[in-house]
């Protein structure tokens, strides 16, 4: 064991600001009539803290009856050859408690670089890789997050059970049949064909799969008579759950910042990016009852993060981010559509003290932002920069990608002149 790391650990935690739930008791040891879930992040603590579906999750696992949900992360890489070296199994932040003894290992996952994480941390936990090499007593192993509701069979051999889809409308059922099979002590395949029958929920023990030579899926046979479609479970209404940080942290990206969600999905459809299909149908939240939940729960927090696809098509932006600034909450803003940014919102950009702004041509040449369904041309690119450029702003991020579908040297060659040109 190493008390170097249970020392860091409790460094963090004094850094930390809780804002919900506040009053939560976590435990060390293994409590028979409560359900134990370690939130597992992919990544290192400062890059998982400013993850808003991270936090979320975090929220909504404790507010469940009789639950507790503590956080682990993937060990910055001096850490990990401590771990190593004195033999210490991965434990989570809140009570240092290993991560074998939770009931559930559940892992969020946002991007598709952090699949060898999970392996490594479930490594570090001393909990068998392989699911077919779990044991009665290990954790099941969960996972959901956006690249799982893309595509979760890469992960197969690897997760008990995944989560397809938001996870709003089904938590409540979820920790009740993983409550109820622990109370029962039933065994781990009991309880994975309970969930089995849950929307949104695959388990793939249940489902032959086979592949082509060339990698291409080319059956996928339900057995056991479990269900035969996988159906996405989305949240209807926003408004009947707030997504809002749970802590904030000086130790991580987005730092001291209340991160919240103005809206879900969206309704540009540019070809390259999932956001349209997979969190369809676009929603958006309701601008005065965001105002009052940010006031409410931001009490103390002098920044408030607001993040979303595309924010500038939020309709409320103006109404929401002059009232935030008249109650003396400074803002930051995710990335803007250019073709959206108008006098209005460049002068709220301005009042708010933004001095990085973050818009995304994503290819330099027209062509290729008209291949992609990208709805703006440069002149609506340099008009907006001017704007900005106006008012004070004075750094601009531009997001590119290189090696899109017809792609030409030609296309990459126009991302430097039309950045020289911004
Ligand atoms: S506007 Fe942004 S979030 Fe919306 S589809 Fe296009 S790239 Fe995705």
């Amino acid at each position: 064991m190493s008390h170097k790391l249970f020392a860091q650990a409790q460094k963090i935690l004094a850094a930390e600001k809780n804002i919900f739930p506040s009053e939560q008791k976590f435990s060390k040891h293994k409590l028979k009539e409560v359900l134990s879930i370690a939130l597992a992040y992919p990544n290192r603590y400062y890059t998982g803290m400013s993850n808003l579906g991270f936090q979320t999750v975090y929220r909504l696992f404790n507010v469940q009856t009789a639950t507790e949900c503590q956080r682990v992360f993937l060990p910055d890489p001096a850490d990990i050859e401590e771990y190593y070296r004195t033999n210490t199994p991965l434990f989570s932040l809140e009570t240092q408690k290993p991560v074998r003894d939770f009931d559930v290992l559940a892992f969020s996952i946002s991007y598709e670089n952090d699949y060898l994480h999970l392996l490594q941390m479930m490594e570090l936990a001393k909990i068998p890789v392989l699911r077919k090499d779990r044991r009665e007593t290990d954790p099941l192993v969960m996972a959901g997050g956006a690249t799982v509701l893309l595509n979760p069979e890469p992960l197969a051999d690897f997760v008990d059970f995944f989560f397809i889809g938001e996870i709003e409308p089904i938590v409540a059922a979820l920790t009740e049949i993983l409550r109820r099979g622990k109370e029962k002590e039933l065994p781990r395949w009991e309880i994975l064909r309970e969930l089995a029958e849950l929307a949104g929920v695959y388990v793939p023990q249940f489902y032959e799969v086979t592949y082509s030579a060339e990698g291409l899926l080319t059956s996928f046979c339900p057995q056991d008579k479990v269900p035969a479609k996988i159906k996405r479970v989305y949240l209807g209404n926003l408004d009947s759950y707030p997504t809002l940080s749970a802590i904030i942290t000086p130790q991580t990206e987005l730092a001291e910042m209340l991160l919240t969600e103005l809206s879900r999905g969206c309704s540009r459809r540019c070809r390259f990016c999932a956001c349209s299909s997979v969190y369809h149908p676009h929603r958006l939240r309701d601008g005065p009852e965001l105002k009052k939940v940010l006031l409410q729960q931001g009490e103390g927090v002098l920044k408030i993060g607001l993040l979303g696809a595309a924010i500038s098509d939020y309709p409320h932006l103006l109404y929401l981010g002059r009232e935030l600034l008249s109650s003396q909450k400074s803002l930051s803003f995710s990335s803007l559509r250019v073709d959206s940014l108008n006098q209005e919102l460049a002068d709220l950009l301005r009042d708010s003290g933004q001095k990085t702004v973050t818009i995304a041509p994503e290819a330099g040449s027209e062509r290729l932002r008209r291949i992609i369904n990208k709805g703006f041309n440069e002149q609506k690119i340099l008009e907006a920069v001017d704007l900005l450029a106006e008012r004070g702003v004075a750094n601009l991020r531009l997001y590119f990608m290189i090696g899109l579908p017809w792609e030409e040297k030609a296309d990459v060659q126009e991302i430097v002149e039309l950045t020289k040109k911004i």
